[in-house]
Formats: C-alpha cells, sequence, structure tokens
C-alpha cells in the first residue's frame, strides 16, 4: 500500500476542525462547536501528510499544483462534505464470537450482573480467545478494522481483555500489532488484562492483579505491543486499590493509563489524578466534585453512548453536564461483543446528539480532534492541518449535521487513511 499525491477539490463543506487561535488542549464548552468549516475547500496530501488547505479557487491557481496536476489523483467533492477521519479512541475488537445469549437474556429482562452471575458476560469470550490462533484473531481485528473504516474510522484504540492469561493477552496484542501492519489506518495498542477478574482467581483475586502487575505489564512494554494500560475500575470488576497498583506498575514500565470508570457505580476519581491519565472511559456516574477537578485537567471524559444504547438503558452519561463544566469529552464505540457491537463512529454520534443533547457540531469535535486527545496524538491526527496525517472521510451529504441525521445509513463515500484511498463503494 502505497500513499499517493491526492487533491481533493470542490469540497462543500470542509470541516478542518483547525485550532483555535489559542491552541491550549483539548476542546471545551463553547470551543467544540468550532470547526473551522470552509466552504468551496481543497486539501492537498503528500507522502500521507496534509500539505495544504484553503479555497480550491487558491489551490488551483497555485503555481506548484497548476504544473503537477496532471500527476496528482484528483477528487472532485462537489456537494460534499469532507472531515477528519474519525478517532474512535475506545475499542474491544480482539474476540471471537458474538454474545447472541447475552442480547437474548438481556431482552428478557437479566441485567448485566446476573448475565455474568450466569456464566455470560466477558468471561463467556475468554475461551473463545484462549483457544483461537493468533491467526484466527488477526483476522477477526482486520475485518473490524476495515468495516471502521468504512464508516469513516482512520484511528483505533484496540484493547486485549478477552484472554485475562499472561499468554493469551500478548497473543491478542501481538493479533492486533498483526491487524494494524495490514491496514493503512493507525491503530493505538492498549492491555487491558484488567478487565475482569478470571473464574480461577475469584477467590485470590489480589493474586490475579499481581500476575497483570508483574508479568503481563512489563512483557506487553518489554516487547513494545501496548501503549496503554486500561483497567476497569467498577463493582465486579477492580477497586480503586487494584487500580492504583496497575497503574503504578504501568508508570514503572513506561506505560500510559487509562480507564473504564463510573459505568456501573461512582468511583471518586481523586486517587487517579496523580498518574495523568489520558482518559476515563463511560463516566456514567460522576461527582460534582471531580466535575471540577476535570475541568482543570487534560484527561478526557470519553462517553460511549453504544453500550448505554445495546443495554437498553434509559439513563444516558450526562454530556450537557461535563461539556457546560468544562470537562474536555470524546465520543468512542465502545466496539465489544457483549454492550456495544457497533462499528460506526456516525452512529455514536447520533446518539450523542440524540440521547445526550450534544449539538451536532459538538460530536464532531469530541469524536476527532478530543479524542485524538484522548490517545495523546492529537499533535498527528483529529484535525484537517498542514502537518498532520492525511486522515479524511468523504460524506455524500450537503451539510455536516446529516452525518448524525441519517442514523443507520452509511453515507462515508471514501476513506484516506495516511494518504491511502479507501471506498465504500
Ligand atoms: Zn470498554
Amino acid at each position: 500500500m502505497k500513499s499517493r499525491s491526492l487533491l481533493l477539490t470542490n469540497i462543500g463543506q470542509l470541516l478542518t476542525l483547525r485550532a483555535p487561535a489559542i491552541e491550549s488542549g483539548p476542546r471545551r464548552g463553547a470551543q467544540l462547536k468550532e470547526l473551522g468549516i470552509i466552504r468551496d475547500g481543497s486539501v492537498l496530501c503528500l507522502g500521507g501528510k496534509i500539505v495544504s488547505v484553503g479555497l480550491t479557487k487558491d489551490a488551483l491557481r497555485d503555481p506548484w499544483i497548476k504544473k503537477r496536476r496532471k500527476q496528482l489523483d484528483e477528487i472532485d467533492c462537489s456537494g460534499k462534505v469532507v472531515i477528519p477521519g474519525f478517532v474512535d479512541s475506545h475499542t474491544h475488537p480482539a474476540f471471537v464470537a458474538p454474545r447472541l445469549v447475552d442480547f437474548e437474556k438481556r431482552i428478557e429482562g437479566a441485567t448485566y450482573e446476573q448475565i455474568a452471575a450466569a456464566g455470560g458476560g466477558i468471561r463467556s469470550s475468554l475461551e473463545g480467545v484462549r483457544t483461537a490462533t493468533k491467526a484466527e484473531l488477526q483476522a477477526r481485528v482486520l475485518d473490524a478494522l476495515r468495516d471502521m473504516a468504512v464508516h469513516g474510522t482512520t484511528t483505533v484504540e484496540a484493547k486485549s481483555g478477552y484472554g485475562l492469561t499472561l499468554e493469551s493477552e500478548l497473543k491478542s496484542l501481538e493479533a492486533i500489532r498483526e491487524a494494524a501492519s495490514r491496514w493503512p489506518g493507525s491503530v493505538v495498542p492498549t492491555l487491558l488484562g484488567a478487565h475482569v477478574v478470571p473464574k480461577e482467581f475469584q477467590q485470590c483475586s489480589q493474586k490475579y492483579v499481581e500476575m497483570v502487575c508483574n508479568q503481563m505489564i512489563p512483557q506487553a512494554a518489554r516487547r513494545n505491543l501496548a501503549e496503554f494500560v486500561d483497567v476497569f475500575c467498577d463493582q465486579g470488576a477492580f477497586t480503586p486499590e487494584d487500580t492504583e497498583q496497575i497503574f503504578d506498575s504501568a508508570q514503572k514500565h513506561g506505560l500510559k493509563v487509562r480507564a473504564h470508570m463510573g459505568q456501573l457505580s461512582p468511583t471518586a476519581l481523586a486517587p487517579f489524578f496523580r498518574f495523568r491519565p489520558a482518559s476515563f472511559d463511560h463516566m456514567d456516574h460522576v461527582s460534582d466534585e471531580d466535575i471540577r477537578k476535570l475541568s482543570r485537567l487534560d484527561t478526557i471524559a470519553t462517553l460511549v453512548p453504544g453500550a448505554n444504547y445495546f443495554l437498553g438503558l434509559k439513563a444516558y452519561p450526562d454530556a450537557r453536564r461535563l461539556i457546560d463544566s468544562g470537562v474536555a469529552v470524546a465520543l468512542a464505540t465502545d466496539y465489544n461483543p457483549g454492550t456495544s457491537p457497533m462499528i460506526s463512529m456516525p452512529m455514536a454520534t447520533s446518539l450523542a446528539c440524540t440521547q445526550m443533547k450534544m449539538s451536532p457540531a459538538e460530536v464532531i469535535s469530541a469524536a476527532t480532534i478530543n479524542a485524538a486527545w484522548a490517545l495523546q496524538i492529537a499533535q498527528r491526527k483529529g484535525s484537517i492541518e498542514p502537518g498532520k496525517d492525511a486522515d479524511l472521510a468523504v460524506f455524500d451529504v450537503q451539510d455536516y449535521r446529516e452525518i448524525s441525521y441519517w442514523f443507520g445509513a452509511n453515507r462515508c463515500q471514501i476513506t484516506v487513511l495516511q494518504g491511502i484511498v479507501g471506498s465504500s463503494q
């Protein structure tokens, strides 16, 4: 796969998400609505990078472009919307089978905890991953990445977490790495060995935490298999004390941290701030005091409404309260077999609009530039600006608000992944 020299012209609405005058970190409050829209825009990409961004008429007058126009692959985007490729900053793609029994049981009224107690939930995915070959897992991950790109996603954070033995967690991370090498987009790998305590450790969960800290994290770090360590810190998963212990180990081995927080129950965030987590994800339950503290930090609150939707919950994370208090929020799919089998970022944005009352402008910032901040790659990703990676999504709509409006339909026509063009048609 080789990146091409690309010239996109006549773009109806080009959403640059360029930095506001004073760029000081992730977008907060009213900044989320600043999409940096250029009408009749143009983008030039060379060598997998964005080189220039502006009006089509200026691009076509540019002497450098004029001279080489025949060698450029030109894409006419008349009547279309171009946005930075979506950054899906929270996914669990390393699994083998859908969880159809959970799906049916939940419809019949069983709760998350009841399904887990009956042998469903995360634990039921373990056997498939433990017995799968690396090649099988790699194929699953690659299928998901390709499907995501068809819906406009160009960067994906991918967690392990359905093996929960040293061997199968490392196998999952290797499968993610191999899938990433076959996909032109960008993948950020995360070790989620602390997803749930596996059955064989149920009576001695501290031993499992020690295994995560003393074996999984050091080996994943030494072999460069993960950039982040994640912990599911909640009722029925890991305690705040476990989480601190795991974060300590991650820090000692040079890995950054993020955590599933406040999905099922409130957890005080203060003990974790010293680790400078990139992101706290879910955040259905969070106190006013923690919101005040978060509003002064670059830690992102990543909201994943797909999980609330699929679990049939009436309540969603209170995005308005977070945004209006100055917390930087991002949106992600939480793609996983149990609670959010959703690969589509446009669908995540639609749910955020209708269920969490985010505006169609806010959801775009949350799903691109702030999601890049959540992965600490905002210097390369999340906006269409010279010097950044050539990651673009072309939507066959006249107005960017239609991306969230036409829910359940895919309006993404072309995805550019580091200068490589993929098409859904
Ligand atoms: Zn998750």
